[in-house]
């Protein structure tokens, strides 16, 4: 018989449902030894093998059920710098791994990881630093991808200013995940302590006239890293989307994030099953508007993280699935409702999923007086205009196949700019590669 996993701590829904607090509270000492008592500490990890930054979560769990904090926290800060940050927010590929997830719960990795980074601050080495190289890079978006790649290489003793569009840090950990999810405070303070190494951090400060990067080369940076993530919305193309009421989802959460406010209407359809719309339909609905997500497939295939759609849920918000809109209904200009369709399920299309196909004759409309599109997005190159730069036909950056470097030398790029839109870990990943690419390249130089 396998143990259940222990529950962390959640906020009930009606202490939630009007305000902003923090909903997964994590693991007591006393939990998280009880959840580490669970590992089997399996020969060949499949939990290491299954995170994309083959985090050592074996060596974590067992140095931490023998309470040598330090030493596991040394293990999670050498793989990330915001592990307070992260292990809220993965979708937990490792966990996904875990082989005690065939027949029952797996270890719950982040919660055990979470409540050593929130309890037992930073391990020793983490200010130390290489002597300096005397070289200098600029990392474009202070995202999760910008600054693993600004703090990893501080660490080998270059120097990091990190130029970010918004008037504060973080990328979409700040702009993007409410609060409800990630508080603000975790991710300003995670990055206060990037600054302790010597990172320079420029806000409001896009780099967008220096785009043709010979600027930032003739200011003295000898290595350029792009991390600007995917922030322009794609629009769906169905009639309406030009109407009063209709906006995307990044617009919505940046905007809200941003000044802790929105008009939101009384009536609000979000559209989209990832969690992009699972985020903005929880917080109009904090906001006041009875707001219902409509997704095309089922809820097997939304791509959202599982309990947030449960909690969404438990939240009140209905989820009405093999629903698409085709047409946004307007009176004077504003959204009144959308038209919509049925779908059925068909054969896995590209992405694996079960392709929805429309029923005929299956429209229905629905009221609302606000759409919020999450549906999809990209990256923002309109600035992006030297010549020798080269996209995909998704508008992402394309780099060489084995090493980050964009077709300009010196010039690297990561995280969802590159792959489009994925996952924190991912960007991650992407960084750390990026790191090392960059850092061959200017002990080359
Ligand atoms: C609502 C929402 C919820 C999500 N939830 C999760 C989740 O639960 N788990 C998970 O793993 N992933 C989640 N993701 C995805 C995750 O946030 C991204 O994959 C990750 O943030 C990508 O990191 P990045 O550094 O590539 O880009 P970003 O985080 O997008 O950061 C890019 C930064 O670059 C800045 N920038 C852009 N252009 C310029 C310029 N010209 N000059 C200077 N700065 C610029 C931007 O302002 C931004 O700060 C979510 C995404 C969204 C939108």
């Amino acid at each position: 018989m396998i143990k259940e996993a222990i529950k962390p701590r959640i906020l009930p829904v009606e202490e939630r449902i009007k305000n902003f607090k923090e909903v997964n509270l994590g693991y007591t000492e006393e939990q998280m030894l009880a959840e580490c008592e669970r590992c089997l500490q399996c020969k060949n990890p499949k939990c290491v093998l299954g995170c994309p930054c083959h985090c050592n979560t074996k060596e974590i769990i067992r140095l931490a059920s023998e309470r040598r904090y330090e030493e596991a926290l040394e293990i999670i800060y050498d793989i990330y710098v915001f592990p307070r940050s992260i292990d809220r927010v993965c979708p937990h590929f490792c966990e996904n791994a875990c082989v005690l997830g065939k027949k029952g719960d797996p270890i719950q990795i982040m919660l055990i990881k979470r409540y050593l980074a929130d309890h037992y601050g930073l391990p020793p080495s983490f200010t130390d630093c290489a002597p300096s190289t005397g070289k200098h890079v600029a990392v474009i978006g202070s995202g999760p991808a910008g600054l693993t790649t600004a703090y990893f290489l501080a660490k080998l003793g270059h120097a990091v200013t990190v130029f970010e569009k918004l008037p504060v840090l973080g990328g979409l950990l700040r702009v993007g995940i409410p609060e409800f999810r990630l508080p603000k405070q975790i991710v300003a303070t995670e990055i206060k302590q990037i600054e302790k190494i010597g990172v320079k951090f420029k806000p409001n400060t896009p780099v967008e006239e220096t785009c043709n990067f010979n600027v930032l080369f003739e200011e003295g940076f000898d290595a350029v890293f792009i991390g600007i993530g995917a922030h322009a919305p794609k629009w769906m193309g169905i009639p309406g989307e030009h109407l009063e009421g209709c906006i995307h989802a990044l617009d919505f959460l940046r905007e809200f994030n941003l000044k802790g406010t929105f008009p939101i209407g009384a009536k609000t359809a979000v559209i989209g099953g990832g969690n992009s719309a699972i985020d903005s339909v929880r917080v109009a609905k904090r906001l006041g508007s009875d707001a219902f997500i409509l997704y095309r497939r089922h809820r097997d295939q939304m791509p959202a993280n599982p309990p947030e759609i449960v909690e969404a849920e438990e939240e009140g918000i209905q989820i009405n699935f093999l629903t698409n809109p085709v047409r946004i209904l307007g009176k004077n200009n504003k959204v009144i409702g959308l038209e919509c369709v049925r779908m059925r399920l068909g054969e896995p299309d590209s992405s694996g999923r079960p392709r929805p196909i429309p029923i005929p004759d299956s429209n229905f409309q629905i009221e609302a007086d606000m759409m919020i599109q999450a549906v999809s997005q990209q990256p923002d190159i309109q600035h992006f205009k030297d010549p020798r730069l080269k996209f995909t036909r998704w508008k992402t950056f394309e780099i060489a196949e084995e090493v980050c470097a964009t077709p300009i030398s010196g010039v690297f790029a990561g995280g969802d700019c590159v792959r489009g839109t994925g996952t924190v870990v991912e960007a991650v990943r992407d960084a750390k590669k990026a790191v090392n690419d960059i850092h061959s390249y200017l002990l080359k130089t």
